[in-house]
């Protein structure tokens, strides 16, 4: 059997990675994210993963939201652009034209797992080249039939958790915690996409079977939105073009060391998903 790369991911693999910003550019330059999330009782999920998409350099960062959703993002997350999410579902056509107007789309967190949202899901993976990332919600009706992803033109990043790869898998949570490298490397040979499966000692694959894992973050990020973070870092950085696999692996490592930062001020009791937000300013400044 082929021997499986296993690296860790360093402080030396971050460092220089990210782009300078040349004076001759302009928003623009730093890409178009697109964001498929939020529902009734969940819009902070759409507002903590525009925030870490802006907050990661991202340079237009649009949500769609539902239509009860919109002011709400808006007050709170006022760099972010609402679109309405019924929009979109009610004229196919300008939600395809949409898509392909975007550098990256982000679907998932606080979706619900309503029909119309497995629909929405299969229109973004039928419809676009750029990068995917699917995360929560996303998987959950993912699950209902992975076959949607082979349909895909588009590189795929897949971020669950344990629980979501169980449903995406079929395996218990136990089997996939004992055997995580294994089960993240076959997961993304078999779907042809990058995986991310979180918690203590990230597992990141790709389609080749590489294989990183990362080891910044602690419990404290145990905490609801934290996941929402990481999907909007990972999208913030897919919009300036950093390839899929960079994005993936520069987003887990500044999540878990902004949770780090975040846990030495607050403790890991107190840590809320916001407090990781704002530790990466600071963080990529000291990468860049
Ligand atoms: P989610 O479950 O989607 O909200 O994502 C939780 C995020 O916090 C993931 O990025 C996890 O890797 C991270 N996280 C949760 N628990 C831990 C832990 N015990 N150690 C390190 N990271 C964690
Ligand atoms: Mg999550």
């Amino acid at each position: 059997s082929v021997q499986t790369k296993i690296q860790l991911i360093t402080e030396d693999d971050i460092t220089g990675i990210l782009p300078q910003r040349r004076p001759d550019t302009h928003k623009g330059t730093y890409g178009k994210a697109f964001i498929i999330a939020g529902s009734p009782g969940m819009t902070g999920a759409a507002i903590l993963a525009s925030k870490a998409a802006l907050r990661c350099g991202g340079g237009i960062v649009k949500v769609a939201v539902p239509q009860a959703q919109m002011d709400i993002l808006e007050n709170k997350s006022i760099e972010a652009i609402s679109v309405s999410l019924e929009d979109l579902q009610g004229n196919k056509k300008e939600f395809i034209e949409r898509l392909q107007t975007e550098d990256t789309v982000a679907i998932g967190p606080g979706c619900g797992q309503s029909d119309a949202f497995f629909d929405t899901l299969g229109t973004v993976i039928n419809n676009t080249t750029v990068p995917i990332v699917i995360d929560a919600d996303g998987l959950n009706v993912l699950a209902k039939n992975l076959n949607i992803l082979k349909n895909s033109k588009a590189p795929c990043i897949i971020t669950p958790h344990p629980g979501e790869m169980a449903r995406l898998t079929g395996l218990s949570i136990e089997v996939i915690n004992k055997e995580r490298i294994k089960v993240t490397k076959d997961f993304s040979e078999k779907w042809g996409v990058i995986t991310l499966l979180k918690g203590a000692a990230t597992v990141i694959a790709d389609p080749e079977g590489n294989v990183y894992i990362n080891t910044t973050g602690n419990p404290g990020m145990a905490t609801a939105g934290s996941g929402d973070v990481l999907t909007g870092m990972i999208t913030g950085f897919l919009a300036q073009g950093i390839s899929p696999i960079k994005a993936t692996i520069i987003a887990a490592y500044l999540h878990g060391k902004a949770g780090d930062r975040g846990s030495v001020k607050l403790g890991q009791y107190s840590l809320m998903a916001g407090d990781i937000i704002k530790e990466i300013p600071c963080l990529i400044k000291e990468v860049l």
